[in-house]
C-alpha cells in the first residue's frame, strides 16, 4: 500500500518516540516517500572526449555537436528585449525559439530586479504620449488581471506613466504571453558559439544541462544585453566600462509609523523605490569596484572582478536592511531578496549599418527618413525621447542576424537612452519583427523592405511617430 508524506513523517515521529536510533531502517528500501518517487534510468548524456594537457596547453579535441531544434527565428537571451523579439516573430506566424542561460524571464528587469519601467512614453504640453505600446500594453494588462500586488496602478493623463512590476508576478507573465503566442522557450541553454558560414549566421551552440548542442534558425536574435552572439560572430562593436549596478529589495515597511520614518531619515537611510506591495521597497545601487570603491565604472568582462563585486554589493545590501532594524521603530525591516543577475548597465553595443546620437534623435523628431522602427520614449536627456532606425539593428558584415536591446548600435551619448526597459523592449519587438520577414521572405535582414517590417510592426500596436 502506498504512503503519503505525512503517513512518513508520523511514521518517524513515532519510532523516535519509542526510541529507535535508525527510524526507518527497518522499511528503507520498500516504503519511504523517497523511494516509491525515485527511479534509476538509462544516461541521457553522450560521452565527449575531455580536455587534454599538451606541451603545456590545454587541448580540446573536434567533436559533432547534435542538433537539437531547427527553427525561422531563433532569440537567444530572455531578457525584455529577447521577449518582446521573440513575441513579435512568434505572433507573425514563425517557428520561434527563444533560448536563456537562466531559469526565467525578464533579465535584469525581473532577476536584476529593477523594477521600473522606464521611457515608456513623453509628456509635451501637460499630456502624456505613451511610445511603448502593443505588447507592452498587452503586458501590463496580463500583470493587472493578476491582482493589485502584481504592478502600480495608472496616473492621470498629465503624468509619465512608469509602471512597477513584481518580478515574480512578471516573469509568469512574460512566460505566459510568449507560450500563447506559439514560442518555444528553452531554459539553461547558455549560447557559447555561433554556427556561421561564410558570413551567414545559420544558428547557437548552446551549452546546456543535455550537454553541448546545435540550434539551427533561418534568422538569429542577439538580446544578450552583452552582445555575445554578434562577438561570437566576428562582427564589429564598441566595448565599454560602465557601472556594475545591483539591486535588493526590503520588507517590512508596513510595520513603520510615520514616527519610525522619521527616525530612519533622521539616521540618513534611504526609503528606497516602490513596489506594487506597500511592504516592500527596491533597492538600485550605481556601482562599486572589485576593491570596494564606490560609483566607479567597471568591465564586465572582468570575472574576478565581477564577481567580487557581486559579494560586494550583497553584503551592503544585508547591511542596508540591518541599518534599518537599528532605528526606533523600524525593528522589522529585512532584505527579502538579493538579484540573482548583476546589474550590467552596458558592455559591448554593435557598430551597425547606422549609428545614432542625441543631436540626430532632436532632429529627427518631426523628419522621418523612411526606415523607423521603433520609438524609444523619454528619458529627460532626449525630452521626446528618439526614432530609432531599423539600421541601429543590423551587423555590417554578417547576415541573418540582429541585434536588439542594450547592445544595439547607437553613439556614446545615447547609450543611457537605449538600454532602459522600455527601449530594450521595442527595439526587441522591431528585431523580431525584421527577422520574421526575413525568414519569410528568404532574405537576410539588411535586404527586407523596411516597409514591410513597419507594416506588421504597426500590426502588432507599436508606435513609430
Ligand atoms: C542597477 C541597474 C538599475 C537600472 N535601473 C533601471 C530603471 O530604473 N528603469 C529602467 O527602465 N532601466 C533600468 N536599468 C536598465 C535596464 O534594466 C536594462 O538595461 C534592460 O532591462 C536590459 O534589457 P535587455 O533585454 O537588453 O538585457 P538583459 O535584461 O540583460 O537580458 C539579457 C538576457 O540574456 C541572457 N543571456 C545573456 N547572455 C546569454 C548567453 N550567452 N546565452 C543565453 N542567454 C544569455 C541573460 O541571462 C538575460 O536574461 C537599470 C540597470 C541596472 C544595471
Amino acid at each position: 500500500m502506498g504512503m503519503t508524506r505525512r503517513d512518513w513523517l508520523k511514521g518517524g515521529a513515532v519510532a523516535a518516540a519509542a526510541g529507535v536510533t535508525a527510524p526507518f531502517a527497518a522499511k528503507a528500501d520498500a516504503n519511504t516517500f523517497w523511494n516509491q518517487h525515485r527511479r534509476p534510468m538509462a544516461s541521457t548524456m553522450t560521452d565527449v572526449p575531455s580536455a587534454s594537457l599538451a606541451g603545456g596547453k590545454i587541448l580540446q579535441p573536434a567533436r559533432e555537436v547534435p542538433v537539437y531544434r531547427t527553427c525561422d527565428v531563433l532569440v537567444v537571451g530572455g531578457g525584455i528585449a529577447g521577449w518582446a523579439a521573440a513575441m513579435s516573430a512568434a505572433k507573425a506566424g514563425r517557428k520561434t525559439i527563444l533560448v536563456e542561460r537562466d531559469e526565467s524571464l525578464g533579465g535584469l528587469w525581473s532577476n536584476g530586479g529593477v523594477l521600473i519601467l522606464l521611457a515608456t512614453g513623453y509628456l509635451s504640453n501637460g499630456r502624456f504620449t505613451q511610445t511603448t505600446r502593443g505588447f507592452t500594453d498587452d503586458l501590463i494588462k496580463k500583470l493587472e488581471a493578476m491582482g493589485p500586488m502584481a504592478v502600480t496602478g495608472r496616473v492621470p493623463a498629465n503624468q509619465m506613466y512608469l509602471p512597477t512590476a513584481d518580478p515574480e508576478a512578471l516573469k509568469i507573465a512574460l512566460e505566459e504571453l510568449l507560450v500563447e503566442a506559439g514560442c518555444e522557450i528553452l531554459y539553461r541553454c547558455h549560447d557559447v558559439d555561433v554556427v556561421i558560414n561564410g558570413n551567414d549566421v545559420k544558428g547557437v551552440v548552446v551549452e546546456s544541462t543535455e550537454g553541448r548542442l546545435a540550434i539551427l534558425a533561418q534568422e538569429t536574435v542577439d538580446a544578450t544585453g552583452d552582445g555575445d552572439v554578434l562577438f561570437q560572430a566576428g562582427e564589429k562593436y564598441q566595448q565599454y566600462k560602465h557601472g556594475i549596478g545591483f539591486t535588493y529589495r526590503i520588507g517590512g515597511f508596513d510595520s513603520f509609523t510615520k514616527e519610525a520614518f522619521e527616525n530612519a531619515r533622521k539616521a540618513g537611510l534611504w526609503f528606497g523605490c516602490n513596489e506594487p506591495c506597500s511592504d516592500n521597497r527596491w533597492y538600485g545601487m550605481f556601482g562599486t569596484s572589485p576593491e570596494g570603491k564606490h560609483n566607479v565604472a567597471c568591465n564586465r568582462f572582468d570575472v574576478a572582478g565581477v564577481s567580487k563585486i557581486m559579494m560586494h554589493h550583497r553584503a551592503e545590501a544585508w547591511k542596508s536592511a540591518a541599518d534599518f532594524r537599528k532605528v526606533k521603530g523600524c525593528e522589522k525591516a529585512h532584505l527579502i531578496w538579493t538579484a540573482t543577475q548583476i546589474g550590467i548597465r552596458g558592455a559591448r553595443t554593435l557598430d551597425g549599418v547606422k549609428s545614432i546620437d542625441r543631436a540626430w534623435a532632436a532632429a529627427h523628431l518631426e523628419k522621418d527618413d523612411g526606415d523607423t522602427v521603433a520609438w524609444m520614449g523619454s528619458d529627460g536627456a532626449s525630452p521626446k525621447g528618439s526614432r530609432v532606425p531599423l539600421g541601429c539593428l543590423l551587423p555590417k558584415t554578417v547576415n541573418h542576424l540582429t541585434v536588439c536591446g542594450r547592445a544595439a548600435s547607437c553613439a556614446d551619448d545615447m547609450i543611457d537612452l537605449f538600454r532602459l526597459i522600455a527601449p530594450c523592449l521595442v527595439t526587441g519587438q522591431a528585431a523580431g519583427a525584421a527577422s520574421a520577414v526575413a525568414s519569410q521572405k528568404g532574405l537576410g535582414p539588411r535586404d527586407v523592405n523596411v516597409k514591410d517590417v513597419q507594416k506588421l510592426l504597426l500590426a502588432q500596436g507599436a508606435y513609430l511617430g
